[in-house]
Order: structure tokens, then sequence, then C-alpha cells
């Protein structure tokens, strides 16, 4: 393994509406003129680690109930401030919290933001339409985006998906996506949809941030014999770029933490890739790249 090349993807880890959430939140911990205790709702992101550091800086999460009004009549504790992480959320919290008296602190990427307007501006435009929203069903962005929807939108998860939707010909029909979409596939739903239907838009949603981790990811799978992926299983925009890698090359490995790395992947491998999801530290991507170093000795 002594001539073993890693290659580090150009693109890799913090993205820049997740490194904003963070800085905004260490910034409201800091800050003695926010109201505290700061409760996050949900993960801030899809990492124990940083989830872990916020926790330290007395930054504590708090589950997201089905009933958000829950929220407010279940907990002990009073809630100095909330915290909306950069997947966003629908528009009932922000009515919420207002009635509530509860301060808010809005993480929502701007790239999110312009999606849930969109969803809104259809939802609400005086030309009836069906909005499809291509995402996973139950995550945090795409329930958000239905929300802001006024619960009009209809999610596919994927092509097969979709051809079970009964959708009317006589209407026009809008398609958008999650953000962390996997670009090809959803390229291809488009494809699918304008020639089934006359009346389609489609509005490309896909942050560049996800678009440019993907089309590195596709890269490194190709011109490397073995592909590490860093990120969270719970991380949908890392889980995308592990399928993406998967497809090119069987040797890609989806980890969490450099520990998670085994010796016996790397058999024969002269090119190691490296790549790690928008909500991966750079502190988990540098620990795992001194573990491959390591293994050269
Ligand atoms: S992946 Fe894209 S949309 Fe999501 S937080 Fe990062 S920059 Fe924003």
């Amino acid at each position: 393994m002594k001539n073993m090349e890693i290659i580090l993807s150009r693109h890799a880890g913090f993205c820049g509406g997740v490194n904003r959430a963070y800085n905004m939140i260490r910034k409201a911990a800091a800050d003695s003129e926010v109201k505290k205790p700061i409760f996050v709702l949900g993960d801030l992101v899809h990492n124990k680690d940083v989830v872990e550091n916020i926790g330290k800086l007395g930054v504590k999460k708090i589950e997201i109930p089905r009933k958000l009004e829950a929220l407010f009549n279940n907990i002990t504790e009073k809630i100095g401030t909330l915290v909306i992480t950069a997947h966003g959320m629908g528009p009932k919290i922000y009515k919420l919290a207002k009635e509530k008296g509860v301060n808010l602190i809005d993480t929502t990427c701007p790239k999110v933001i312009r999606v849930q307007r969109l969803a809104k501006n259809f939802s609400e435009s005086e030309s009836s339409c069906q909005l499809i929203v291509i995402g996973d069903r139950g995550h945090k962005e795409v329930e958000g985006i239905c929300e802001w929807a006024n619960g009009k939108a209809i999610v596919a998860e994927n092509k097969k998906d979709l051809k079970n939707i009964k959708l009317n010909s006589l209407e026009k029909i809008v398609v958008i996506s999650q953000t962390t979409q996997d670009k090809k596939s959803v390229d291809k739903i488009f494809e699918f949809i304008k020639k089934k239907y006359d009346k389609v838009e489609t509005v490309d949603t896909i942050c560049m941030a996800t678009q440019n981790r993907q089309n590195e990811a596709r890269k490194l799978a190709k011109n490397s014999d073995a592909v590490i992926i860093v990120g969270s299983p719970t991380s949908a925009n890392s889980a995308r770029l592990w399928e993406i890698s998967k497809k090119i090359n069987p040797k890609s490995h989806f980890i969490e933490r450099a520990e998670d790395i085994k010796k016996e992947w790397f058999k024969n491998c002269r090119k190691i890739g490296v790549t790690a999801g928008a909500s991966s530290p750079d502190w988990v991507i540098k620990d795992v790249i001194k573990c491959l170093k390591n293994l050269k000795k």
C-alpha cells in the first residue's frame, strides 16, 4: 500500500448552507442577548459530531412532534429560542412561535427557501396546477416544501412512483425537486413526464453544491480503484453520493468516521478517492485522510 495515492474531491464536506447554519448557531450560543435555552428543531445536520459539538455550547436538540402544537404543550423546560435548520420547515412553526412568544432563529438555506417559494406560488396560482415534488418521502426538507404548497403537492421518490400517480392530462403539471436529489435521475423524470403529458413545466431546483459533489463523485468513482464516501447514513445528500459512486465503482464504501475504515478494502488499490456529504465537517474528513495515509506506512 506504500504507493497508494489519496485523492480528495474538490467539493467535499460542509456546503455553504450548512456552514451558514452552523455559524449562526455558534454565534447565537455566545450572544448574551439571545434568549436561552436554545433548542434546535431536529438535527442541525445529519452528523453526530456536529450535533455533539453544538451540544457542548448548551444548544439542545428537540424532536419535532407530528402535531407541531405539542412542541409547546409537552415540553417541561422553558424554550428560550427555537432554531429552524437549513432543511427548512413549513409556515406553521413561524405562526406558532409568534403566538407563543418564542424567539426563532431561521437558518433555512436560501436554496431551500427558493423551492419553498416556488411551491407556495404554484399552489396559489390562479390557473390550477398539479405540483409534483421529487424527493424522499418523510424527509424534513420535503415535508416543509409540501407544507408551503398548502398540502397540495404530491411527492414522488422516483420514476416508478410517478407512473403510479394519476394525473389530469388537461391540467398543468409542475415538477420541482428536493435540493439534494440526483441530477441525472431528476432529468430523466423530467424527460419522462414531458413525453407523457402536454402541459408540463419543470424547474431545476437542485442546488449547485449538490451538483458539484455529485459530478466530482462520478469522476472519482471512474478514476479511482476504491472510493470512500464520508457521511451519516441519515444524510440524504451523502447517501446519494454513495449511490452514484457504487453504480460506477463497486469498491465504494460509505463510512461515518475514520474508525469505520477497513484495511482489506484497499487490496491491490493504487488510487483511493475520498468525498464527503454536505453535512460532514472538515475535522472528520481530515481524520479519514490521516487514517488512509497511515495505511501506507
Ligand atoms: S446542500 Fe444545497 S440546499 Fe442543502 S444546505 Fe447545502 S447549499 Fe443549501
